[in-house]
């Protein structure tokens, strides 16, 4: 600990940083920053720096506002876009009470919780994101609009592609800061891509998260675009996933593979799957956090609607990879790109603790296109649906108290209480859609 505290403030005297940006994120997973100077570097190392937790969403209790950050220097990085001449740095942060007691209401907490269960069981996790997120052109006023470069011909002179050209930037930004990519592609709608970094342990993958999507909307802005990870910002063309590989860890051998079991997967890995089965209508809450999630899990465009497993094909939920060994994983396909990672990461992982803990064995695997299927036939074959809105997946949340452990009773009332403001908001408005639809006919 004293060691890596020495090697930050080496590193950070050697690359020149002047600013450092302590960062952690509220409940919603929105980022916030406390900006430092490089001379209260090592004061904030040792977890002496306060900030007044009481501006700040998800962390309020007035009488407690004095709350403490604890960067994490395993998560030192510099932003290879500002200039050399006083760079800037960021750590990530636990929060905790003036006391000395984490406080419930951070999520990387939580997670550390969460990871803290699975450990005890004696197993580590590993998760693998897939990201996805569409790039719109800015207008005159620099604000976004819905407009994709790839549609965008008129204006765009250029031979080469706006988008392209960003997301290649933002995979040598990303490699910069530490990160492995192993895939970029444009996804299937215009203005849609991907890129996907290498699995590592569940609390590093959380952390990368937040700054991938920090990363990729700098350089998008840099580039004069726009990016964004709402799910799905137009109706009628794909939405955007954050698919989540994931696996456990016995040590080095990885506990979802049993080359015995002719599938190669193993009794862990089945009750895993078992419990993201059961846990999947309450998870959602967190997975798929906001009012649009919704509308991405929808028949038609890629995304998830129903409750099941496959070894073959992409409809399901569940997804397994063919690849065995170390790299035997689970693909869940239904989390997007709006959720805090953190959280997400931790309720799905509690729910597949409750899978092995309890034996659960997940349905059979289903290979047929379950959209082609007839509700009766689903019926007969046990699946599912996911909420069909963010009410649903609250009541559901609400109901379920494996997946609402993993949120601790503090975040989950936070939590609940802002996302039925959220929904409340929406509820009430009336869309483009109704008017459409009622005004001349009544
Ligand atoms: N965009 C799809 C989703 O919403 C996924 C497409 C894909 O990666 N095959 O999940
Ligand atoms: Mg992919
Ligand atoms: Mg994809
Ligand atoms: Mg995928």
């Amino acid at each position: 600990e004293d060691a890596i505290k020495k090697e930050v403030l080496a590193k950070a005297r050697e690359l020149g940083v002047k600013f450092i940006r302590l960062q952690f994120t509220d409940i919603t997973g929105v980022l916030k920053n406390m900006a430092i100077t490089v001379e209260q570097l090592e004061k904030a190392l040792d977890g002496e720096l306060m900030f007044d937790g009481s501006s700040i969403h998800g962390f309020t209790r007035i009488e407690e506002s004095d709350m403490y950050l604890r960067p994490d220097p395993k998560t030192f990085a510099v932003f290879p876009w500002r200039p050399r001449d006083g760079a800037v740095a960021r750590l990530m942060c636990d929060v905790y009470n003036p006391d000395g007691t984490p406080y419930e209401g951070c999520p990387r907490n939580t997670l550390k919780r969460v990871l803290a269960e699975a450990a005890e069981m004696g197993f580590s996790m590993n998760v693998g994101p897939e990201l996805e997120f569409f790039l719109f052109q800015v207008d005159a006023d620099g604000h976004p609009t819905l407009r994709t470069h790839d549609k965008a011909g008129y204006f765009d002179l250029s031979p080469v592609d706006m988008g392209e050209n960003a997301r290649r930037s933002m995979v040598l930004t990303l490699e910069d800061m530490g990160f492995e990519i192993e895939a970029s592609h444009h996804e299937v709608a215009p203005g849609q891509h991907e890129i996907d970094f290498k699995y590592s342990d569940a609390l590093d993958v959380a952390d990368k998260i937040v700054t991938f999507k920090f990363v990729v909307r700098t350089i998008a802005q840099r580039h004069g675009l726009h990016a964004t990870f709402m799910p799905k910002p137009v109706f009628g063309i794909n939405g955007s996933g954050m698919h989540m590989n994931q696996s456990l860890f016995r040590g080095n051998e990885n506990a979802f593979y049993d080359p015995s079991a002719p599938d190669g997967l193993s009794e862990v890995a089945r009750n895993y799957i078992g419990g993201l089965v059961k846990h999947a209508r309450a998870f959602a809450a967190v997975t798929n956090p906001t009012v649009n999630s919704y509308k991405r899990l929808v028949p038609g465009y890629e995304a998830p609607v129903y409750i099941a497993w496959s070894e073959r094909n992409r409809s399901p939920l569940i997804r397994i990879p063919a690849k065995r060994g170390l790299s035997t994983r689970i693909e869940l396909r239904n989390p997007d790109p709006s959720c805090n990672p953190y959280l997400a990461i931790a309720a799905c992982l509690r729910a597949g603790l409750d899978g092995i803990k309890n034996g659960l064995q997940p349905p059979p695997s289903c290979d047929r296109n379950i959209y082609q299927m007839t509700p009766e036939e689903r019926k007969e074959l046990g699946i599912n649906s996911l909420p069909a809105s963010l009410e649903e997946a609250l009541a559901e949340l609400a109901a379920d108290e494996v997946v609402r452990g993993a949120l601790g009773e503090y975040v989950f009332e936070k939590y609940v209480h802002a996302k039925k403001m959220e929904w409340e908001n929406y509820r009430i408005q009336v869309h483009p859609w109704e008017v459409e639809e009622y005004l001349s006919k009544f």
